[in-house]
This record gives structure tokens, C-alpha cells and sequence, in this order.
């Protein structure tokens, strides 16, 4: 099972799937001779990457952190990412034995269409939401560019991952506490409201980076920064803040999209950084 013990919570990782998509939106201004050592792309320049969603068990509370691409894709949109889900974030839930009631809140760390997918479920053709007891915590500047996306944006924030939630939804304004060992704290650039979500149990911190840095690749470079960032600038400086955080902190960082090293801690050496992956321990 891929779970760590953090203090008193429990972490479940919960793989909604894995796609294929351009290594060059992945890996942004960073030249492709370089990335592909990271990332070996297949024949049409595309890196798998996975669907990493988080169970955090903690406070009496069942909370999911990201709810994947969802099963709402057509064939041909799936095939397109060529995407694989094997039943997907559900059926991971079924096999720690918990149905979609069970979940209390659930934390979109920004709205884009591969952490928000499974926020909704088809039933007879009408998106419901997928957790029905459920609520959904987004920051509320994020909420509001998703509900009115630009040219650039419309082929994500789509508006049955948002419109069957809006009874469901508690819009944060920047860093909030959800439970006491559970807190999103705002993490700019990638989107302009982009969050992250800290745990604190005993003494021990986890972040779930979300897409500030998908891969191990992009907390060990600064520089290295995805070419769908809406302000690259802020997310150069919130890394730096990041990173800084996790070495002083020995924060144990879950990572959303590396299909390798879900979760790990960055150590510095000779001023180098490095990913070093934990292991589960249940
Ligand atoms: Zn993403």
C-alpha cells in the first residue's frame, strides 16, 4: 500500500490514471536535448505522467487532495492523452474499502481539467458531483478564472468539472486552516490562485506541491518551470520560498504528475539539490 504515517494522519497516494502530453508544455523554456534524460518522450513528444491524488486521513476527517482527470472524457479526447485509469481514483477509494460518501472535503489545488476531472461523474449524461457529501475547498480567485476562461484556458477549465459543485464549493481567500493538521496555503504561478496543501501532525509537515513542481525534476531546478504557468516569474519565486521551506523543515513533498517518485525530500549538497524518494512504511 503507499501509505506513510505522518504523526497522527495517515497518507494514501491514489493514482486516478496516467496520461501522455507534450514534453515541451511540461518542461517549458528547457531545451529538449536536456529534458529528455528526465523524461524519455515517445514517438509523438510526449512524457507519461501520472494522476497522483492524496488521501489524508487525519482530525477524524476524510480528505482528498486533487480528484484526477475523472472518466467524463470522450474516447477520442482519452485516446488523444492516450490516457489510462484502470478504474481510476473510485476504484483506488474501493480498495482501501471507502466509497465517495466517505470523503468530507476535497482540495482542488487549482481547477485545470487533470486535478478537477473527477470532481464530477457522468449519470445519464448529466455530471453530478462525484462526492456527494463533500466539500470542495478552492481558492476563490481560482474559481473565478475558471468559471470565465480565456482563449488560452478554455480547453481546461471546463464547466461541468464546476457548475455541478457551485452548492458544494467553500471559496478560500488565501491561506486557510480546513482541519487542525491541514492547511492550503496559496502558491502563485503556476495559476494566480494556485494552492498548496500542508500537513502537520506531531511535529512532522508534508506538502502536496500540486503543479508548482509536477516532477522531481522541477523542485531540484529552479529554473525548470512548465510552459502553462500563467506568471513563471512567481513561480521561480514561490520554488525558491518552497524549497527553502522543505530543506529547513525536512518536509516530505507529494508530488502530482511524476510517474517515477511520487513523494520524497529534497536534500541540498554542495549546493545542488536533490529528490530523494521515501518509501512507504505501511
Ligand atoms: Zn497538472
Amino acid at each position: 500500500m503507499h501509505t506513510i504515517t505522518l504523526g497522527q494522519a495517515r497518507l494514501t497516494l491514489l493514482r486516478d490514471g496516467t496520461f501522455w502530453m507534450d514534453g515541451g508544455g511540461l518542461f517549458g523554456l528547457v531545451p529538449r536535448t536536456l529534458w529528455v534524460r528526465q523524461a524519455p518522450p515517445d514517438d509523438l513528444n510526449r512524457v507519461e505522467m501520472a494522476l497522483n491524488c492524496l488521501l489524508i486521513e487525519a482530525d477524524g476527517q476524510c480528505i482528498l487532495v486533487e480528484t484526477g482527470m475523472g472518466a467524463k472524457l470522450s474516447e477520442r479526447e482519452a485516446g488523444f492523452f492516450s490516457l489510462k485509469r484502470d478504474g481510476g481514483l473510485t476504484a483506488r477509494l474501493a480498495e482501501l474499502g471507502r466509497s465517495p460518501a466517505d470523503v468530507d472535503l476535497v482540495i482542488n489545488t487549482h481547477l485545470h481539467n487533470d486535478h478537477a476531472g473527477g470532481n464530477t461523474t457522468l449519470v445519464d449524461g448529466q455530471a453530478v458531483p462525484t462526492f456527494p457529501r463533500a466539500t470542495y475547498c478552492v481558492q476563490r480567485r481560482e474559481w473565478a478564472d475558471a468559471l470565465f476562461p480565456d482563449e488560452r484556458t478554455r480547453a481546461t477549465y471546463l464547466s461541468d468539472n464546476l457548475q455541478p459543485i457551485a452548492g458544494q464549493v467553500r471559496l478560500l481567500a488565501g491561506d486557510e486552516r480546513l482541519t487542525p493538521s491541514v492547511r492550503c496555503v496559496v502558491t502563485r504561478g503556476h495559476t494566480l490562485a494556485h494552492q498548496s496543501v500542508l500537513i502537520e501532525s506531531d511535529g512532522q509537515r508534508a506538502l502536496f506541491v500540486g503543479d508548482l513542481g509536477p516532477f522531481a525534476v522541477h523542485m531540484e531546478r529552479l529554473a525548470w518551470i512548465t510552459a502553462f504557468d500563467t506568471e513563471p516569474l512567481e513561480t521561480l519565486e514561490t520554488k525558491r520560498a518552497i524549497v527553502r521551506l522543505a530543506l529547513e523543515d525536512d518536509l516530505l513533498l507529494i508530488l502530482d504528475h511524476d510517474p517515477r517518485v511520487p513523494w520524497g525530500r529534497l536534500r541540498e549538497r554542495d549546493g545542488k539539490l536533490t529528490f530523494e524518494s521515501a518509501t512507504s512504511n505501511q
